[in-house]
């Protein structure tokens, strides 16, 4: 192997954190900037997201192995212990089985949780078992969920029967799996017509398993699923005509584009995933980072603002997370700008962040519902949807979005309670970060060497700040802070070094589209405020003063309850409005105003 190889090896894998072992390879992957930890030397402390992330890794640990497979067992005549599934997984659960495999690869890798690791190896061993006797894969849309499973068993398990069974899924696929490849339309959102439903998301994973394995099939394989036709919209815009078609799927087809330009290194691919995640960002996007009402992307033409009167299917959460959480990761991969982290932070606090626990039989959290009039939190009418697979992987992310790193050094994207360990110039480093944010502006960040090291430490400064003040030991330090980039500190550091950064929060109205300047969201640094409709009518404010002064006086902290305001009503208000909170914070089936209509300056 030349240098050369090794160096694309190790470039490979700061994309992919492969196996060096199990590479061969064949292409010249595309410039990386940063490189993610890939759930590798970072640990989540005691905190929100924590709490959630074991939440939900002892739901999936719970769930009964012979009721998971039981569907596919039965296909293939083979004993079916257990008991079936229900709703989407009522015949089998292909439509989020691999999902499932994914996320608890994910977790294993991270946490070192072997419970969680075997239980993977056995569901894709039984349903390997199946497959082999059925040859069945349900389709593109199934097909792509197995796949990712077991290349997540291949690359976070080093599971040994992985690699040969996405050989084997694949050919099958290859001979199986239709080839109209139409591009959706509003009348087939999809693109479903034929059994071809969601074909457009396949090349993402086929071109990591190409990346991390060197194996020519893979990428000949996500060759043939580009979305060309579609993505060429976005070429030389960021504001093509909208097709007003499914939305989750169409921005995951987005995660194409960037394992597209690591493959090729075609640079077109790279300018289509920026304009098209600036499409995203500048016209679909609710407060919450959610998008897609009543699951279709919005027009520019106010549609998203109108959309807040007719839907309380808002926002698919748990998938459009989990498209999210990629899509920014991959560009601050190929790009190492800091905007791409602002998408992850609405969505960690206000996405599947805010999302009700999974629960039951299947019970799952799908639509954010945004409701001008009020909304809730509701589970799901069918248990077991798509949004159950990504919910796992979603949560299962968060360890990975919190630190980057380059040769130069770390950078923190999200105050989160965490710590990581990397090496830094032969050294290892650990940064320990202590934080009670978003309920407190302050984060503590404590370095941990075996000697001096050289090293930049970065942080994202959020596109919603207007200052931040960083002390390095105590003694204040000038930064350059500019909202949705990276502030450097850039020295030599010593064990014990300490970094505190305070980022001052304050209330802020962002209206839905410039249609409607008058129909907004309150927010309290990157936290989606809702405000309680129990009994009440809801805040009135005339319109065109939202401004955060005019907020400010209206809104009161409460004492005791971080992020939490009372509001003060004028004397002659007859029915007092609610107070606001967090929307992470509500509980399944309270009404709650998340979009506001300040077009009345008060109320009888
Ligand atoms: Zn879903």
């Amino acid at each position: 192997m030349s240098a050369n190889d090794w160096h694309r090896r190790e470039f490979l894998q700061s994309i992919l954190s492969l196996p060096l072992a199990a590479s061969v390879l064949t292409a010249q992957p595309s410039g990386v900037r940063l490189e993610s930890f890939d759930y590798s030397g970072v640990r989540l402390l005691p905190g929100r997201l924590r709490d959630q992330y074991r939440a939900t890794r002892d739901f999936y640990a719970a769930l009964p192995e012979d009721d998971l497979v039981h569907g596919f067992r039965v296909e293939a005549g083979l004993p079916a212990p257990g008991k079936p599934l229900d709703g989407w997984c009522h015949a089998n659960s292909d439509v989020v089985f691999g999902q499932w495999l994914s996320g608890m690869a994910r977790m294993a890798k991270a946490t070192g949780d072997t419970v969680l690791r075997d239980k993977a190896a056995r569901l894709m061993a039984a349903w390997a078992r199946c497959f082999d006797k059925t040859g069945s894969l349900g389709g593109h849309y199934a097909f792509d969920k197995f796949f990712c499973g077991a290349l997540d068993l291949h690359l976070y398990t080093a599971n040994p029967e992985a690699l040969p069974l996405l050989r084997r899924i694949a050919a099958a696929a290859s001979k199986s799996l239709p080839r109209a490849r139409r591009v959706a339309s509003p009348a087939d959102q999809q693109a479903a017509a034929d059994g071809n439903s969601e074909w457009y998301t396949l090349s993402e994973n086929l071109y990591r398993a190409y990346l991390a394995t060197g194996e020519a099939t893979f990428k000949d394989f996500g060759d043939v699923w580009r979305y060309e036709a579609y993505w060429s919209r976005f070429l030389e815009t960021s504001t093509p005509p909208v097709l007003r078609v499914h939305a989750y799927s169409h921005v995951n087809s987005f995660n194409g584009l960037p394992m597209a330009y690591a493959v090729t290194g075609d640079e077109r691919y790279l300018r289509m995933a920026r304009n098209a995640c600036d499409f995203v960002r500048n016209s679909q996007l609710f407060a919450t980072g959610g998008f897609g009402p009543g699951e279709r992307l919005a027009g520019y033409d106010g549609d998203l603002g109108r959309s807040l009167e007719l839907h309380a299917d808002t926002a698919e959460i748990p998938c459009g997370s989990w498209a999210g959480f990629k899509l920014s990761r991959y560009m601050l991969n190929c790009t190492g700008e800091a905007r791409y982290g602002d998408w992850i932070e609405r969505l960690v606090y206000n996405g599947i962040g805010a999302a009700l626990p999974m629960t039951g039989n299947g019970e799952t959290f799908y639509y954010g519902d945004y409701h001008t009039g009020s909304g809730t939190k509701y589970y799901l009418w069918d248990h077991w949807p798509c949004c159950s697979g990504t919910y796992i992987q979603a949560v299962a992310d968060y360890v990975n979005l919190v630190y980057f790193r380059d040769s130069s050094g770390i950078y923190v994207n999200l105050f989160v309670p965490s710590e990581v360990t990397w090496q830094q110039a032969g050294q290892s480093v650990k940064l320990t970060q202590e934080t009670k944010y978003p309920e407190n502006e302050e984060t503590h960040l404590r370095l941990e060497t075996g000697g001096p090291v050289t090293a930049s430490i970065r942080f994202r400064v959020p596109e919603w700040a207007n200052a931040a003040s960083v002390q390095v030991n105590g003694a204040p330090v000038a930064l350059e802070i500019r909202p949705s980039t990276w502030a450097t500190l850039a020295r030599t550091w010593q064990s014990g070094d300490r970094i505190d950064i305070r980022v001052p929060m304050h209330l802020r109205a962002e209206a839905i589209d410039k249609q409607h300047p008058d129909r907004v969201a309150i927010l309290y640094g990157p936290v989606v405020l809702v405000e309680d409709l129990r009994f009440n009518l809801g805040l009135q404010m005339p319109p065109g003063h939202h401004k955060p002064e005019d907020l400010a006086a209206r809104l009161r902290p409460e004492d005791g309850h971080p992020l939490s305001f009372q509001v003060v009503d004028p004397p002659d208000q007859a029915i007092h409005s609610g107070r606001f909170f967090p929307y992470y914070e509500a509980v399944a089936n309270l009404p709650y105003r998340m979009y506001h209509d300040f077009t009345r300056s008060e109320l009888a």
